[in-house]
Parts: C-alpha cells; structure tokens; sequence
C-alpha cells in the first residue's frame, strides 16, 4: 500500500517542449499525477487562466512569499520569476498522490536539494546525443567551434547527471509514453517489500 505519493520532477534545456509534452501528458483521461500549478511574475498569455495555468503574482507578492518560505524552488527566467508553492506539493504527496512539475533547470536543481527521493527526469532536445558522438569522432571543424560544441555539450551532460532517467523528446507521443513507462516501473521498483 503506497504511503507517500511520487515527486516527478520534468525538466531539460529551453525550449526543448516541456510544456508540450506535461500538457499531453496531463490531457490523457487515465493520467493520475496532480499537476502542481506554479506561480509566476509573468503576464497572462492569450487564454491562460489564473488559477489553471499560473498564479499569476506581481513582483512583490512573489517576493513576499519567497520570504515567508511559501516556495520549494524558485527561479528567475528571461526577467520573471517562477517558482513551485511548497504546501500544495508536500499535502498532495501525504495524501498519496503523484506530484507533477514542469520547471526549468535551475529549480529542478533546487528540488534535488530539498527532495532528493524525488524522480528526475530531463527532457532532451533528439539531436544532443548525436551531436555529442559528431563532435567526438569528426574533427573536420575548426579547432575554436569543436570547443563551442564540446563546451555546450558537456554542459548538457553535466546537467543530465543529475536526473535519474534521461528521455529524448524525439516526439511528444513517445516522450509521454517513456515518461508514464519510468513512473510505473519506478513505483514497481520503490514499493516491492
Ligand atoms: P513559460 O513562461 O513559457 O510558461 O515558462 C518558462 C519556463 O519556466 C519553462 O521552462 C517552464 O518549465 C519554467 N517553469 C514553469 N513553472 C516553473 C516553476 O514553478 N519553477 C521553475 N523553476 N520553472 C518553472
């Protein structure tokens, strides 16, 4: 019988289609992770709902709650803060449920601090992989690119050290099943007695 719920923790480089793949995965009718919806400094897009999509704050009230410690992680992205309100995420997970976040790379940092039994999982752009074993076997580039690329890469690499599954976003179909397959199988894995 499950006790806590499962911190799954969804995040990778910009605009590798995070929000894509946690908003197919969440229209599914058979997903059963709660979807924490983070605050943010940033103004409603065309048709986001506050409430749905963000809690949309004002600076101040944001930095009113970092202050209070209301946030498990935040971050400052492209000059607007995000970050995820820690109550809901800790009273979801003791009723037993799955949590589910879609945050940037510095937060899902934060949250490996703070929840290191969480389920890290960075989303990959499908060519880093390639372009990792190109940039290590080619050697036709000018010696200053092949360090840009190396440096770049290993960046990459440093970062998806610290998740525990790495899941290409070859397409957002696959990238959903990979990722509902890692929550089932790490359930499996923390649960057997
Ligand atoms: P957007 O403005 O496009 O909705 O989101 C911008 C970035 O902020 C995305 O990479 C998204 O994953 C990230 N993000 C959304 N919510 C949070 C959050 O609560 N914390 C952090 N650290 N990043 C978030």
């Amino acid at each position: 019988m499950r006790e806590k719920g499962l911190l799954i923790v969804l995040s990778g480089p910009s605009g590798v289609g995070k929000g894509t793949v946690r908003k197919e995965i969440f229209s599914q009718p058979d997903t059963a992770f709660e979807y924490s919806i983070s605050m943010t400094t940033r103004k409603p897009r065309k048709g986001e709902i506050d409430g749905i999509d963000y809690f949309f704050k004002t600076r101040d009230e944001f930095e009113a709650l970092i202050g209070q410690g209301k946030l498990l992680e935040y971050a400052e992205f492209v000059g607007n803060y995000y970050g995820t309100p820690v109550d809901y995420v800790r009273e979801t997970l003791d009723a037993g449920k799955d949590v589910f976040l879609e945050i940037e790379v510095q937060g899902a940092r934060q949250v490996r601090d703070k929840f290191p039994e969480g389920l890290f999982i960075f989303l990959a752009p499908p060519s880093l992989s390639e372009l990792q074993s190109r940039i290590i076997t080619r050697g036709t580039e000018t010696e200053e690119v092949i360090q840009r690329r190396m440096q770049t890469a290993r960046e990459e690499i440093e970062l998806m050290d610290l998740y525990d599954y790495v899941v290409e976003n070859d397409t957002v179909e696959a990238a959903c099943n990979r990722i509902n397959a890692i929550v089932v199988a790490e359930h499996c894995r923390r649960e057997r007695v």
